[in-house]
């Protein structure tokens, strides 16, 4: 029978992940454009008005969207909540190996003290992971 890999607990991350919505992968940024109105002292000045830009790659191509500005606090919530999650994601990996290191040696150790009260001797080769 194959042993089966038991999955990491799946309920305190996906509770994390949950907590951090609104998540998006992306960057915005604060920039400068003119307007519509033929007479606009802002834009005679070159000063413009300020937009918000919101750039995220899509396929490998790098695309940008100008963001209402009704939507610029949710969107930057958002992208903070995505890095965060991304965070989570880089230690899943390590956590994994972690765990399975820790099972195995926990299963060696059980393993071998089995061996030696069935012959009867005790071994002293037993290896100590770090
Ligand atoms: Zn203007």
């Amino acid at each position: 029978m194959k042993s089966k890999i038991p999955t990491p607990a799946q309920e305190p991350f996906a509770r994390k992940v949950i907590s951090l919505w609104p998540a998006l992968k992306g960057s915005l940024a604060q920039v400068r454009k003119p307007c519509i109105r033929p007479r606009c002292r802002a834009c005679a000045r070159g000063d413009n008005h300020p937009a918000y830009l919101l750039s995220f790659t899509k396929r490998g191509r790098r695309r940008c969207m100008y963001v209402p500005r009704r939507l610029v606090r949710l969107i930057k919530r958002a992208v903070k909540n995505g890095r965060r999650i991304e965070e989570l994601l880089y230690q899943i990996g390590p956590a994994l190996i972690r765990d399975h290191r820790k099972s195995r040696a926990a299963m060696k150790t059980s393993k071998e003290s089995l061996t030696s009260t069935k012959s009867g001797t005790i071994k002293k080769n037993t290896k100590t992971e770090s």
